[in-house]
């Protein structure tokens, strides 16, 4: 089976001889020397001054909204994975969902306002498929209003924006490291923040709101990481300019060899550095996806809805706020298979059957 992604590994050897090293040292976990090299290397990779190696990226969401003392309403996107809603959640907060825009799927800036309500607190979007949010209207927002700003950049590893990481923007951004993303450590994530004065209540809400033997200061929670992870990310980090061109050319050719009459995909700005971390396709209607789809699983071709459902329409959430463009876009989206030393004779059967199904 063909799936949607296959996780990039690095030469064994290079991972075997950290592990001897992990296996020397008998440290394997509690901010150990690997996981301070990796926060290290991932400090001067993204140009970023703050940032924390945690277990997954969906605990950096939640400590993301711990640490900025979140407890009320936060303006979410409906158009993401259901880990950003989930967060929200999960911390008692009440998610309050903005429509996406047609072009972008990213939060639209424009509806923002006027779902603020004296409870708002927070805006978390999502840089889906990693092309970026409107993060100038949105900071502007956030000021008129005193908001703080959490950016779930999950996919956007790697990414620039106006020549800077688009980890660096908002109060706080977080990233995932899970094995299908374009950056891996098999499981993991990371909280970049934009207030140095919050470094201590990072790392002690990373690791139980415990320092030392006897000091006991929050109610923190295990976002740890361990040596083994942290290896794996130290293996796979100087692969990221390879991994980001062999995407690209995965990308250019689906670009060349899918029938655009009939198919529309999101609008990526042209001025980023983008990482192409998904290649979503959008069809004329559900129908068409549903027959695409079964088209493909029969030539043992898996893609992905990525993403439905609309997050706004799940069945545990307290209240229904309509999102007719991300419900829309939800039901007649896949995202197709895309990994480094992926064969352009894949490449070609995955166009060729989705065009003859249009
Ligand atoms: C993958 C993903 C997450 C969750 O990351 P994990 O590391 O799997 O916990 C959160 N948000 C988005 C948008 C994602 O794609």
């Amino acid at each position: 089976m063909v799936n949607v992604t296959k996780s990039f590994l690095p030469d064994r050897e290079e991972y075997i001889k950290y592990i001897h090293q992990i296996w020397d040292r008998v440290q394997l976990t509690n901010n150990g020397p690997l996981l301070q090299q990796l926060e290290e290397e991932l400090k001067a990779y993204l140009g970023v001054e703050n940032l924390y190696f945690c277990g997954n990226g969906t605990i950096v969401l939640q400590i993301a909204l711990k640490v900025l003392e979140i407890t009320k309403e936060v303006i979410t996107t409906p158009f993401s994975y259901v880990a950003t809603t989930n967060s929200i959640l999960w911390e008692n907060c009440t998610p309050v969902f903005v429509d996406i825009d047609r072009d972008t799927f990213n939060i639209d800036p424009s509806l923002i306002e006027a779902a603020i309500t004296p409870d708002t607190q927070a805006i978390m979007a999502t840089h889906v498929y990693g092309n970026p949010c409107a993060v100038e209207e949105i900071e502007a927002i956030a000021r008129r209003h005193s908001l703080k700003v959490i950016y779930d950049a999950a996919h956007a590893f790697g990414v620039k924006y106006q020549g800077r990481s688009l980890l660096s923007y908002g109060d706080l951004s977080t990233c995932s490291f899970h094995a299908t993303k374009v950056f891996h450590t098999i499981e993991g994530g990371a909280l970049v923040s934009n207030h140095p004065e919050l470094h201590e209540k990072i790392h002690l809400l990373r690791a139980f709101g415990h320092r030392g033997d006897e000091e006991y200061f929050y109610a923190g929670i295990n976002g740890k990481n361990s040596e083994f992870h942290a290896a794996m990310g130290l293996c796979n980090l100087p692969h990221v300019p390879e991994i980001i061109a062999a995407r690209k050319n995965v990308f250019e050719q689906y670009d060349a060899q899918l029938n655009w009459a009939k198919l529309t995909k999101p609008k990526i700005d042209p001025s980023i550095d983008y990482n192409y971390a998904y290649y979503p396709v959008v069809f004329e209607s559900y129908d068409v996806m549903r027959r695409v789809q079964g088209a493909l699983l029969e030539n043992e071709i898996a893609p992905r809805r990525y993403f439905y459902p609309s997050l706004n329409t799940l069945s545990f959430l307290p209240e229904y706020y309509p999102c007719p463009v991300s419900e829309d876009i939800s039901s007649r989206v896949l995202s197709l298979p895309l990994y480094v030393e992926q064969p352009a004779a894949e490449i070609e059967k995955i166009s060729q059957v989705i065009n003859q199904n249009l």
